[in-house]
Order: structure tokens, then C-alpha cells, then sequence
């Protein structure tokens, strides 16, 4: 095995192993270094996405909800047993790829020397030293912790253990209303727990537009989950089989006895042992390697992408980063287009957005148009029994453009894609109302979204 490649990439997570396999298809020499052991030891490619995030919660979120549906058909052992499976698949299939592909995979550690050297670490302790002529940083992230409500992995979980409960907890507390906890806990809601949400803001989901916040707020509330705002957790003390959460809110100090507590507050950029001393390669305030639009370190040749570095910590983002860089190694022309990254809160009824939130472009001086339409006039969302929420869309008042799309209700996720690609080509709100749109069809909602923007819609009364 060479010692000398074009491109190391170090990380195996959604940025790292698309970036190496981009860098492969440009005809460049490509190893892709991971560290991840899976719970039986086994060393797989995927990171945290398909080991313990993306991947599997929404195996799980499916199966529950499958279930909630059909109460008594299926048993939580067998979405255990589901979930399982299409990890394995998911991470077997990264190494199909890499073979495919042509890149190197190497399993264990890696650590970027000075002058583009890559220690690496094989999982059996031996070491090697490899030289590149780029390396790619995608070390991803990992959950953080609470000073006031430490991880104990038994009685208080971060995300991993969430996934992996054997058995439904009858009383669940979250601390974080963010998606982790209203993703995780929707899980477990479905399944039969008494669900507690302890969110420190006062606000509900203040990155969203409001509009979609209040009625996605309304929504959980109707589905039995308490969330608690403005909730600041000042201790959890674990006694017998229960933990107690102590918080204080506008009423006061209050406690709260769970069977489990999950601490979903956020992740932070993972660079452990990552940088020997003398790289050149900066760290900013909050722990994110340092890099310019086109993720580029500061030092030539050493690029990072994904979790690690500045921007949403979402798997498409990294995935858009990890190729970007593997083309302009190449010297292709490529760019990432931040304005138009979707985000998608995969809950029923589902969350889902592009661009700017009314509050931004209303805080941004300029003058635009809002159009709206819920599903409960779609024909197809009323033949699914799935008529909760709407389609919000925002245009310029002068231009047309298109600055944001905001859906909550069915199939948000997917729906998104199609407003992700008229931002992404410029369209106006006009563009879209004269795209045909098939019939019945839920994307007909954002067809009429758009033409209840100059009021003209056809199928609800416009205001
Ligand atoms: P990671 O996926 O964290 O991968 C980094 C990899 O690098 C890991 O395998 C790690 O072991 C390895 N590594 C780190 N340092 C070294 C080293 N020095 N040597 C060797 N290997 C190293 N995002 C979405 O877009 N959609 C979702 O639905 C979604 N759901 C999620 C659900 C949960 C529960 C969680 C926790 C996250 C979810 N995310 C989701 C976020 C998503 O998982 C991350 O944004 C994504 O995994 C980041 O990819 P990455 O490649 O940057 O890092
Ligand atoms: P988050 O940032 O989405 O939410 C964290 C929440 O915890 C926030 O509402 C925050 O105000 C609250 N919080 C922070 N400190 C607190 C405290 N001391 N007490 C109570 N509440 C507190 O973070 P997350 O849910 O942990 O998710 C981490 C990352 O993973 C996110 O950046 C997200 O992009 C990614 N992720 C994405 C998806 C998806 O795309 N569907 C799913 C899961 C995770």
C-alpha cells in the first residue's frame, strides 16, 4: 500500500467519505481514514450520521410511528431489530463504494504533522506516516454536555444512548427543545412515555418562522408533549432506578422525577488529537476549525468540512462542502451555496425550510409578499388524513425573488427539495405559479403557496 496520496481525508462521516470519493472520481490518489468502532467493536465508516444520527432516528421515528398507527402490530423489540439492519446496510455500503471508487480505506486514527504528513493509527496500535498533497479535515462533532445534568449513560443519555433504550421509558424528560429532543422524543412519545421537554428559552423553536413555530407548538402540545419554557436546569441527582431534575422557570424553582433523561443542548466541533503542534491549522473561540467560504484552512493544501467548521451542522451541508473541495483540488469550479441549504425536523407533522424566516426579511427592511396555503385545502393531504399545517411562501415586493419557503405538515422534507431548486435557479414566486404542478399531489400546496402570494390562488379563499 502507498504511503503518498493526492488527497487524505481524515474522517468517514457524510463530509469526509463523499469528499473522497468526489476526489477519487477526478482521477486523484484518495485514503479515507476513520476511527468509529460500532457497539460490537467493529470499525465502519459513516460517522455519526449513519451510526448514531441521521440514519438511525429516522428508522426509528418511521417505525414508531408505523406504530403509533398500528398500536398493537408490531413489537418495539422488532423496530430495535429494523434499526439495526439498515445501519449495517448503510454502513457496509460506504465500503462497497470506496472499493468501487478506487479509495484507500484505513481504519484508525488520524492526526495532520506539519507539512502535509498524516500520522495514522491502525485500530491494532501499528502507525505509518503518509504524505499528501491535500488533506481534508472531517472530524465531525459530538454532543455536549451539561455541567448541571452530567452524562452517566444509564439514567441521563446524549442522542446515542436515546437511540438505543431496550425498553420504553415510562416517564421521559428532555432538556432541549431543539430537533435532537423533539426528533428523540417524538420516538419515544409514539412508543408510550410520558414526555417533559425543558427548553431554557422562553421562545419555541426561535430559528423557525413563527408562524410554522406556533403551529408546530400546538401541534406537540395535541400529541401530549409538555414543553416546558424558559426551564433552567440547576441540577439532576440519580437516586434508586430514577434521576430528579431540578429547574427554575417563571413559576420558581421546580423538580422533576424520570425514568430517563435525555441532554440534547447542542453539539460541539470534535478535534481531538486531530492537529499535532505546527500545523498552521487555527481553531476559532468555540472550538471550529477555521476556514473561508470555500473551506480552506489558511494553510495551503489542508481544507476541512462538515461539523467540524462554521455554518448548520446538517449532513447535506458537509456532503456539499466534502465534494466542493474534492473538485477544486481538482481545479473544477465549485461552490456551496449556504443561502440554500434546506433543514428538515423530521416529526409528524414534519418541518421544513429554505431561506430566509418572515422575521429576517421583515428585520431586513425590505418589502415582500406572503403567500399561504394549508393543507387541509389539498385534495391529496385530505385523501392521506394528513391535513394539519401549510405551506408559507415569501417574495420580494419588487423583484419577485423568492427569499424563503417554510412547510409544516406532510412530507415537508421531501416537498422542500422543489423550493431548494427554484432558490437555487433564481426563480420568482411567477416562475413557480406557472409551473404545472401534477394534480393530486401535495406539491400542489406550494404551487398555490405561491400563486396566494399575488393573490391568486385557486383552491382556498385568498385574504
Ligand atoms: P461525523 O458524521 O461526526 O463524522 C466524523 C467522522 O470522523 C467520525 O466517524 C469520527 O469517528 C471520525 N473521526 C474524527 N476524528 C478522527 C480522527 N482524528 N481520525 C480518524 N477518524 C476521526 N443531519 C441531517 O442533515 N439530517 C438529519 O436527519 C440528522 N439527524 C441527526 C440525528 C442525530 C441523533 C444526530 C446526533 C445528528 C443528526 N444529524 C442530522 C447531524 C449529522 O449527523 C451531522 O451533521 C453529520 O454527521 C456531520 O457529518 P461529518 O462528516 O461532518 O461528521
Ligand atoms: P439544537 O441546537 O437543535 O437544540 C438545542 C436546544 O437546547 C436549543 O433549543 C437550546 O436553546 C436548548 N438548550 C441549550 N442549553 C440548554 C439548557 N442548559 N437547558 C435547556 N435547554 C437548553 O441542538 P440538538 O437538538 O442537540 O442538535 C444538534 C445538532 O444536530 C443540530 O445542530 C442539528 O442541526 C443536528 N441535527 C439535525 C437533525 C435534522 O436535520 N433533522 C436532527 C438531529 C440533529
Amino acid at each position: 500500500m502507498p504511503d503518498s496520496f493526492d488527497v487524505v481525508v481524515i474522517g468517514g462521516g457524510p463530509a469526509g467519505y463523499p469528499a473522497a470519493i468526489r476526489a477519487a472520481q477526478n482521477k486523484l490518489s484518495v485514503a479515507c481514514i476513520d476511527e468509529w468502532k460500532n457497539r460490537e467493536g467493529l470499525a465502519v465508516f459513516g460517522g455519526t450520521c449513519l451510526n448514531v444520527g441521521c440514519i438511525p432516528s429516522k428508522a426509528l421515528l418511521e417505525s414508531s410511528e408505523l406504530y403509533h398507527r398500528l398500536r398493537e402490530e408490531f413489537a418495539v423489540h422488532g423496530i430495535r431489530t429494523r434499526k439495526g439492519g439498515i445501519i449495517k446496510a448503510s454502513t457496509q455500503g460506504i465500503l462497497a463504494l470506496f472499493k468501487a471508487g478506487g479509495v484507500t480505506p484505513l481504519q484508525g486514527h488520524g492526526k495532520l504533522l506539519p507539512g502535509k504528513r498524516v500520522q495514522f493509527t491502525a485500530h491494532d496500535g501499528s502507525q505509518r506516516e503518509l504524505s499528501a498533497k491535500h488533506v481534508v479535515l472531517a472530524s465531525g462533532s459530538v454532543p455536549m454536555e451539561l455541567r448541571s445534568a452530567p452524562f452517566d449513560g444509564k439514567y441521563i443519555l446524549d442522542s446515542c444512548g436515546a437511540l438505543d433504550l431496550d425498553a420504553v421509558p415510562k416517564r421521559l424528560g428532555v432538556i432541549g427543545a431543539g430537533v435532537i429532543g423533539l426528533e428523540l422524543g417524538s420516538v419515544w412519545r409514539r412508543l408510550g412515555s410520558e414526555l417533559t421537554v425543558l427548553e431554557a428559552l422562553p421562545d419555541f423553536l426561535p430559528i423557525l418562522d413563527q408562524q410554522v413555530a406556533k403551529e408546530a407548538l400546538r401541534q406537540f402540545k395535541k400529541q401530549g408533549f409538555d414543553i416546558r419554557l424558559g426551564a433552567k436546569v440547576t441540577g439532576a441527582k440519580i437516586e434508586g432506578d430514577a434521576v430528579t431534575v431540578t429547574y427554575s422557570d417563571a413559576q420558581g424553582s421546580q423538580s422533576l422525577t424520570l425514568d430517563k433523561l435525555i441532554v440534547a443542548i447542542g453539539r460541539r466541533p470534535f478535534t481531538r488529537d486531530l492537529l499535532a503542534s505546527g500545523t498552521g491549522v487555527e481553531l476559532d473561540e468555540r472550538g471550529f476549525i477555521k476556514v473561508d467560504h470555500e473551506c480552506r484552512t489558511g494553510v495551503e493544501g489542508v481544507w476541512a468540512v462538515g461539523d467540524c467548521v462554521r455554518g448548520p451542522m446538517l449532513a447535506h451541508k458537509g456532503k456539499e462542502e466534502g465534494v466542493t473541495v474534492a473538485d477544486l483540488i481538482a481545479g473544477h469550479f465549485a461552490e456551496v451555496n449556504y443561502k440554500t441549504v434546506p433543514s428538515v425536523i423530521y416529526t409528524a407533522p414534519e418541518i421544513a425550510w429554505v431561506g430566509l424566516t418572515e422575521e429576517q426579511v421583515k428585520a431586513s427592511g425590505r418589502a415582500y409578499k406572503v403567500g399561504v396555503f394549508p393543507f387541509l385545502a389539498s385534495g391529496r393531504a385530505r385523501a392521506m388524513e394528513q391535513t394539519q399545517g401549510f405551506v408559507k411562501l415569501i417574495a420580494a415586493q419588487d423583484d419577485d425573488e423568492i427569499l424563503g419557503v417554510h412547510i409544516i405538515g406532510p412530507l415537508a422534507g421531501e416537498l422542500i427539495a422543489e423550493a431548494v431548486l427554484a432558490m437555487e435557479y433564481s426563480a420568482s414566486s411567477e416562475d413557480l405559479q406557472r409551473t404545472m404542478h401534477a394534480h393530486p399531489t401535495l406539491s400542489e400546496a406550494l404551487h398555490e403557496a405561491a400563486l396566494a402570494a399575488d393573490k391568486r390562488a385557486i383552491d382556498f379563499v385568498n385574504r
